[in-house]
């Protein structure tokens, strides 16, 4: 039984860019309260450049067929899938790849949920080796953030923190 994944204190932030981070922050802002979605795009050296958001349909699926989508946006997020394959296309352009995908959890914290885990674990997931940035939103504000990583042994939660500039 798969359990939520909590950030590991232990362990040293990740850095990212302050300028991603505050557009990722921006777009968990306005999308409340519905969580957010998107992808970060970037290289091996560089890996977390450029922000793409994306849209969530979560609550237009919910709406068409609450059966096989029991939540709503608020609740949970579904990547448009137009969104997110010209994402593709474009950071190939640029020579960058996605690295990462975001969404947030609104009155909710920075965790990994049992359904994220499903989510990134599906066979059909179009990043297997992407990390996931998740965004804590409290009372409209983002009040937390965390990264997880798959291996081996499951997902590993790390800090993240603004590059120092
Ligand atoms: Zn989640």
């Amino acid at each position: 039984m798969r359990r939520r994944i909590e950030v590991d204190a232990d362990k040293p932030a990740v850095l990212m860019p302050a300028a991603v981070l505050n557009e990722v922050f921006a777009h968990a802002r306005e999308a409340d309260p519905e969580e957010c979605c998107g992808l970060i795009t970037g290289t091996d050296a560089e890996p977390y450049r450029a922000v793409v958001r994306c849209r969530n349909d979560m609550t237009r699926h919910h709406q068409r067929d609450p059966v096989t989508y029991p939540r709503d946006g608020r609740q949970g997020f579904y990547m448009n899938e137009q969104d997110y394959l010209r994402a593709e296309d474009e950071a190939e352009a640029r020579g960058e790849r996605i690295t990462c995908v975001y969404h947030s959890h609104v009155d909710a914290g920075a965790y990994f949920s049992e359904m994220d885990q499903d989510f990134a674990g599906e066979p059909l997931f179009p990043f297997p080796d992407a990390h996931h940035l998740v965004v804590s939103v409290v009372g409209g504000q983002v009040v937390g953030q965390g990264l997880f990583r798959g291996h081996a042994e499951g997902f590993v939660g790390r800090a993240v923190a603004h590059e120092p500039t």
